[in-house]
């Protein structure tokens, strides 16, 4: 990473993520679908759900449909129960990763499994290209145990969804994106520096603390809650004062397709849009094997 002819990536927007109440009444920080940031080419949106009042989060997400996405749910803390039409169900715990390909189309409930205490973790939309839109659904359930933790010298710690450090690589495979999905905890007074291929759409979304992005060592950082777009490049760099930070660092290949979105369907175009929608009222949504 001293290697001079790797340019490092530097923030090129700050999105301050907006309160939205979503599913059935469920209070959410959201920074990719909202006003400031409609689409950031593959992801599609990306939620902060974190709460201890019950209030914000018991009404959950009943019984909804999903066409042409894959929805990447990260628990930290509280349990969420799911369900689907095609009989799958179970919960995600804290520390799981649940990535659901939506592909052709699904319904399922996303209700949290407690009456109270803290419920805390992060969805994410992840766009499908044309011609994985109509795929059959999958579910790639992985366990905290699952998901290794790299630690640095420099008391970085680095959970690996998606993606590799430092040869390590993450649980979740086979997604067209090519993401990187990390979970990266520094302690004061750190730096921490990650490959990103260069082309690739990535941000950094700080939940926790502050920390600065970009090849130097500015004084004050940005500060949770961020999301940071980088610009292109090779290589991120972060680094922290006197207050630790904890970020996700998420990146993934663009599509460069035109998009037709409503709701929970994401297609090419409005004729898809409007079949998804008659396919709703035909009871012929959900995804059928030729
Ligand atoms: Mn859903």
């Amino acid at each position: 990473m001293d290697n001079p002819k790797t340019k490092p990536r530097t923030v090129h927007r700050l999105v301050t993520p907006q309160a939205v109440t979503d599913g059935a009444g469920v209070r959410l920080r959201r920074s990719i679908a909202s006003y400031a940031l409609d689409y950031l080419d593959p992801f599609l949106l990306l939620d902060e759900f974190r709460s201890d009042d019950p209030n914000d989060y018991i009404a959950g997400f009943p019984m909804h449909p999903h066409r042409g996405i894959e929805t990447v749910t990260y628990m930290l803390a509280g349990v969420v129960r799911h369900k689907d039409t095609l009989g799958n169900s179970g919960t995600i715990q804290a520390g799981d990763v649940q990535w659901m390909t939506a592909g052709g189309g699904i319904m399922h409930e996303e209700m949290p499994e407690q009456r109270d205490g803290l419920l805390f973790g992060f969805q994410l939309w992840v766009n499908l290209p044309a011609k994985d839109k109509m795929m059959a659904p999958r579910y790639q359930d992985i366990l905290e145990e699952q998901i290794p933790e790299v630690k640095r010298e420099t008391g970085v710690t680095v959970r690996v969804i998606a993606g590799t450090v430092d040869g390590v690589k993450g649980p979740v495979t086979d997604i067209v994106a090519n993401p990187t999905y990390l979970d990266v905890a520094m302690p004061p007074h750190s730096r921490f520096i990650q490959p990103i291929e260069r082309g690739h759409t990535a941000f950094v979304y700080v939940f926790d603390g502050e920390a600065a992005l970009g090849p130097s060592s500015p004084e004050s950082g940005i500060q949770a809650p961020v999301l940071a777009i980088l610009g292109d490049g090779d290589h991120v760099e972060a680094h922290t004062a006197d207050t630790p930070a904890r970020f996700l660092l998420i990146s993934g290949k663009p599509l460069g397709e035109p998009i037709a979105r409503y709701g929970p369907f994401v297609m090419n175009t409005r004729e898809e849009i409007r079949q998804a929608l008659e396919d709703i009222r035909n009871s012929t949504f959900v995804y059928r094997a030729e």
